[in-house]
């Protein structure tokens, strides 16, 4: 017998038929024996007309509304499957995130879990058998009593924060594809499923774009030694096999690993823009000028870059930063154009950022100058450059995002 948190995305509760499915998935490890704990998101698609909504009735609205009203999505499907798992027989009771409660921060929008009561979760299912189906992606904050809600895709990191609060020997991420791919295989098409791939890895390749996973929930599964398996829930529960081993990535310590590859994966992202700060004099404290205002504006800034401007006399530094915190950087720096003493701001938001992953790259000297050289033989300026130990991203024009992508997975030895 095992413990068990059993987390299915928008597209696996997309209807009622869906969640019927999702509802055997549920039957099945339970007549497996297994203690289970459910973690639902919203129906596809529910969540971004929620917040279309809420731009609609006004592009400043209150960020407490904003999660009230965001928050709902979860409520709809949690209700509905406790409903299903009734109608098959199984004792089942929804949760919302104020009534188990799932205690979080108060930052609105992207809150982070303190605390869960796993302890009445277990204590029902082991004196009634009773299911507990939890809404993913939202909490309330102690201090006002207002819900909020993790940030988008936050209901992985719900799953794994109940699967550290109930000691669960697995999280299991139910979703679309059936595990962690080399890269996106709606992108990729000949892309390779992962058997296994480190914390480490997993937090790059998903602060880097790749939405399978939260990177909070990586973090958290990072901390609390969580074992998180990311597996189909397309496959008919029927056909799998109680004591086989599923398709699926196990996402694990690097000790775990046998056979490590140099590049594990490569992530992209088209949420990013590139200011250029032109024209600025070549003295000391000229980076401390621009990036102390953004920082106090809490934006984060990434790539950066440092040229000599095109009269030769003066510098220009570039960067990039969320696309949507562009407009907000562009005001800032607006503002403290005096004290940085610059010509003109020049932007860009048709760019993407393409990042290789990989552990190996510790020991390995030379894997980006290869990419670099693919790269140029097709074409493709590389606007901004950076390394760290297992990771590096170049920034590019957005319309080459698929051939630069393609192209460096084949580079790689990635392709199928
Ligand atoms: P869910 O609704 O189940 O949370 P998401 O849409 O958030 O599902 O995440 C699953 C999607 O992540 C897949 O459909 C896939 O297109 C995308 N994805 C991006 N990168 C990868 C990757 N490296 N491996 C697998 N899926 C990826
Ligand atoms: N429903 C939320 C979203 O779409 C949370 C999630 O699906 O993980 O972002
Ligand atoms: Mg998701």
């Amino acid at each position: 017998m095992a413990r068990l948190v059993m987390k299915f995305g928008g597209t696996s509760v997309a209807d009622i038929e869906r969640i019927g499915v999702v509802a055997r998935h549920v039957k099945r490890e339970i007549d497996a024996g297994h203690e289970v704990a459910v973690v639902v998101s919203a129906m596809s698609g529910r969540t971004d007309q929620l917040v279309a909504w809420c731009r609609e009735a006004s592009m400043l609205h209150d960020a407490r509304e904003y999660d009230a009203v965001i928050a709902s999505g979860e409520q709809v499907t949690a209700g509905l499957l406790a409903i299903v798992l009734e109608g098959i027989g199984i004792n089942a009771r929804s949760w919302q995130g104020w009534q188990l409660p799932i205690l979080t921060s108060n930052v609105h929008g992207s809150a982070r879990i303190l605390d869960i009561n796993g302890a009445e979760l277990i204590k029902r299912f082991r004196e009634r058998k009773e299911v507990a189906v939890v809404t993913g992606f939202q909490g309330i904050n102690k201090e006002t009593g207002r819900i909020t809600t993790l940030g988008r895709g936050g209901s992985d990191t719900s799953a794994v924060a109940v699967a550290a609060a109930i000691q669960a020997d697995r999280c299991d991420i139910y979703t679309d594809v059936d595990g962690v791919y080399t890269t996106d295989p709606r992108v990729v098409p000949r892309a390779q499923r992962l058997e296994k791939v480190s914390f480490e890895e997993m937090l790059e390749l998903a602060s880097l774009g790749a939405k399978v996973l939260q990177v909070r929930s990586v973090e958290l599964g990072m901390v609390h030694k969580v074992r998180i398996f990311v597996r189909s829930s397309f496959e008919r529960p029927e056909d799998i096999d109680p004591h086989g081993t599923p398709p699926g990535t196990l996402i694990c310590d690097e000790e775990d690993i046998v056979e490590q590859q140099v590049v594990t994966g490569i992530a992209f992202s088209k949420d990013e823009a590139q200011i250029a700060v032109r024209h600025v004099p070549d003295k000391p404290g000229i980076a401390a000028a621009i990036f102390g205002p953004l920082a106090d504006a809490s934006v984060n800034v990434d790539m950066i870059v440092q040229n000599v401007s095109s009269d030769g006399a003066t510098t220009d530094l570039t960067f990039t930063v969320p696309a949507s915190e562009y407009q907000r950087s562009i005001d800032v720096l607006g503002k403290a154009k005096s004290a940085i003493g610059f010509a003109r701001l020049d932007g860009a938001t048709d760019v993407a950022k393409i990042s290789v992953i990989g552990i190996g790259m510790r020991s390995h000297a030379g894997v980006a100058a290869q990419a670099f050289k693919a790269l140029a033989s097709r074409n493709i300026n590389i606007r901004a450059i950076t390394t760290s130990e297992i990771k590096f991203s170049v920034l590019i024009d957005a319309a080459y995002t698929e051939l630069a992508v393609r192209t460096l997975h084949s580079l790689y030895g990635l392709d199928k």
